[in-house]
């Protein structure tokens, strides 16, 4: 039988896999896998718990000495949980997380072996990291990479590992990872932000940063995928004629899950909790097999290393459900993509969201304050911005009609929409007056509080969108890492907030009140970054158009886009808020324009070989069938010209692909030739990838006319509707 069948069969019969989902309540085992306050309060003297509670919430450095005592806690804990080994956790720029997993016990030089972990091992490692990508930060010579304890993210256990998260840099101090850039504009924007909050409340010590990030995926029966080179492969199909029905019913959204899939959904669920990811919305999304499982939002960092994990043990445990996950932004064609909303905020250490609309005049006048100041960040910086999110993957996503268009804007809503434009609009001294305690009010700006409680615009076209208390950058891919779009953001948003508050106290210095400088300052910056602010429909055409006259970025080219990174206004605001050095932002965006090309690269192979492999030698045998059926017509003296035209068809397609995939081999070769990796990115980008569309084309044809008893890789309505 046909692997295709079997396969099919066996997908048939994979029914739903029990769950032994815990019988006490999830409060009661919410994040026992993790070495959280309450344990370490458990397994850690006074002294040394205060002291890391110093480390985790001030940043006070830790003596080694309590960091021995950290690590014998730690690692007591560890074994009492069934631990009998450790790793640091890191985020190199592979895109995914890295763990080397050594014992506990080590030899104790008399014939047995002693448990020992000591604060020098907890706190630091030297990974022999030669084979991550550095972007020439490292020459293997010199492959030195250090990963160092992240005590502000708290150890787990999977399975039988305690897990460390820790950064990953290189032996001269450049960042090799995620987390070390992230860390740091975290901190960015913590002193920008804080420094503009005390013209409103002197008491802010601190600003926080907020992620709540939404991760869509897709599930696939494992036997199918296994049938399928290119899903194995590349994550994504490269082939394959759209089912007669997919999502135009739009039917699956939000529709029954089916029983196979919540059992995985309650598997992953219980596991997420163990490890203290407060997971809480699930349901379908729109294609066909598409979901989507969100947690409550968390401090960026943590919620980034709860993304990073969620992605790991997702794999994981729909393996245990005959599933395969699927985080690739473009799996099908026809249907929806996946993308990952990246819900952003600030928030002081007194409880206050910045980007939420307060009661009062004055704490609207800082909420302004910063709402103005993240969209002129984010109409500064659009190009990066698109840079952050870009990549050989995502880029299939973007403009594609379901997500948004490869073009940075902000969607604001009409309530604040017009507040803005009643304050550009504003003139002079009218619009501002203070009452006997000089609290400011503005006309027309004094109601936003009543107004905005209820506001519930919603655009989905739109990448960046201020969602009543916080943006939600949408364009962020299914499969990325959060800290990119994060970095990114948050740098920007620090950069503008230092150049407001220079501004500001320079008026105020020359005598202008406060309040006042204020004000005309976020008028001024209403009107210049007027450009990214667009609430209309970001699918149309007429949108593509209007951007390019309002000069924001629209290059679709990936390799292009990540030319953003060395622009004079890139490196100067990673330069001046401490996240990127030169060299850094070098060595990134040159991984980026290499990661690109393997990624084009695997697919060019994977495609010419299911090609070759399987597709033109089925379609032979189909043809060699019809031929001799004709040859047989016409001893008889029959009519065959139906076959006629289908063999003729068949011959043209077959034809058409070989010479396809010979000049895809040779546009490859050549772009192998080229030192650069930008130019060699940009020919993979031109004249590789290009090949894609018109072979997959091709194929897609056959698969209609052909005998589905040959066609050897499960169809679309095999692979997309799981029962
Ligand atoms: P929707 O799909 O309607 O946007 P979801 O419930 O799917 O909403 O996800 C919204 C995400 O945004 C959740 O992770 C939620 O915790 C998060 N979120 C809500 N408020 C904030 C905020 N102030 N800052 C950051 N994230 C937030
Ligand atoms: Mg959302």
């Amino acid at each position: 039988m046909l692997l295709r069948f079997k396969m099919v069969e066996a997908a048939l019969n994979h029914t739903a896999v029990e769950v032994k989902t815990p019988s006490a309540r999830p409060s009661d085992y919410f994040g026992e896998k993790v070495f959280g306050r309450n344990v370490m309060r458990k397994y850690l003297d006074k002294n040394t718990y205060d002291a890391l509670l110093n480390t985790m919430d001030n940043g006070t450095p830790l003596s080694l000495d309590l960091a021995d005592s950290v690590a014998a806690g730690m690692r007591q804990w560890a074994l009492d949980n069934g631990a009998d080994h450790y790793t640091h956790w890191f985020q190199p720029l592979t895109g995914g997380t890295a763990e080397k997993h050594d014992s506990f016990s080590d030899p104790d030089g008399r014939g047995g072996v002693i448990e020992s972990f000591s604060g020098k091992v907890l706190a630091q490692q030297e990974p022999d990291a030669s084979s991550f990508p550095s972007g020439g930060l490292r020459n293997t010579f010199e492959a030195r990479g250090y990963s160092a304890w992240d005590p502000t993210s708290p150890a787990f256990i999977v399975d039988t590992t305690l897990c460390i998260p820790t950064v990953f840099i290189a032996y001269t101090g450049e960042a090799l990872d995620y987390k070390v850039p992230l860390l740091r504009a975290i901190s960015a924007v913590d002193r920008a932000a804080t420094a503009v909050c005390h013209y409103f409340d002197k008491n802010v010590s601190s600003v926080h940063t907020y992620l709540g990030w939404e991760q869509e995926y897709f599930l696939i029966d494992e036997s199918l995928w296994a049938a399928r080179p290119d899903l194995v492969l590349t994550g994504r199909t490269l082939m394959g004629h759209e089912s007669a029905k997919n999502q135009q019913l739009e039917d699956h959204y939000f529709g029954a899950i089916p029983t196979r899939v919540i059992n995985f959904m309650k598997d992953l669920e219980c596991e997420c909790l163990k490890l203290g990811i407060p997971v809480k919305t699930r349901h379908n999304e729109v294609a066909p097999n598409q979901f989507e499982l969100a947690p409550v939002y968390e401090e960026a960092n943590l919620a980034n290393d709860h993304n990073q994990l969620l992605m790991t043990i997702m794999d994981k445990i729909a393996r245990r459900h005959h599933f395969r996950v699927l985080l690739h932004e473009k799996p099908f064609k026809g249907v929806n993509g996946s993308g990952k909303h990246n819900n952003w905020s600030l928030g002081t250490d007194t409880g206050v969201n910045l980007f939420g609309p307060g009661k009062t005049a004055a704490e609207n006048l800082q909420f302004i304050t910063f709402l103005v100041n993240v969209i002129a960040a984010v109409f500064k910086h659009n190009g990066l911005l698109k840079a952050a999110i870009m990549s050989a993957t995502n880029a299939h996503r973007l403009g594609a009609n379901e997500a948004p268009p490869a073009i940075i804007s902000a969607f604001l809503g009409t309530q604040i929409s017009s507040v803005l434009d009643k304050l550009e609009n504003s003139s002079g001294d009218d619009a501002i007056r203070f009452d006997a305690k000089s609290v400011l009010k503005m006309s027309g700006v004094s109601q936003i509080p009543s107004i905005l409680l209820d506001n519930t615009d919603r655009n989905r076209t739109s990448p960046f969108a201020f969602t009543g208390n916080r943006f939600e950058f949408r364009a962020v891919g299914s499969s990325d890492n959060c800290a990119e779009a994060m970095i990114t953001l948050c740098t920007a948003a620090a950069e503008q907030l230092t150049e407001f508050k220079r501004i500001v106290d320079a008026r105020i210095e020359q005598g202008v009140k406060k309040e006042k400088a204020i004000y005309e300052t976020i008028k001024r910056l209403i009107k210049d970054c007027k450009a990214v602010h667009f609430d209309g429909n970001g699918y149309s055409e007429e949108w593509q158009k209007e951007a390019a006259r309002r000069g924001l970025d629209c290059e679709t080219s990936a390799p292009k886009i990540f030319d953003h990174y060395l622009t004079k206004s890139s490196i100067d605001m990673f330069g001046s808020t401490g996240v990127f050095n030169r060299t850094e932002l070098e060595a990134r965006t040159e991984v980026k324009w290499e990661t690109y090309t393997k990624k084009i690269q695997i697919e060019a192979r994977v495609l010419g070989d299911i090609t070759m492999n399987n597709i033109i030698p089925v379609a032979s045998k189909y043809e060699a069938l019809l031929l001799d059926k004709a040859y047989k017509m016409k001893e008889l003296g029959l009519k065959f010209d139906g076959d006629l035209e289908l063999i003729k068809d068949i011959q043209n397609n077959t034809a058409l692909l070989q010479r396809l995939v010979r000049e895809m081999v040779e546009a490859r070769k050549v772009a192998n030739r080229v030192e650069s990796q930008r130019e060699r990115a940009i020919l993979y980008h031109d004249t590789v990838a290009v090949y894609f569309d018109q072979i997959r084309d091709c194929i897609d044809d056959m698969e209609e006319v052909i005998d589905d008893q040959l066609w050897p890789l499960p169809k679309y309505r095999e692979l997309l509707f799981i029962r």
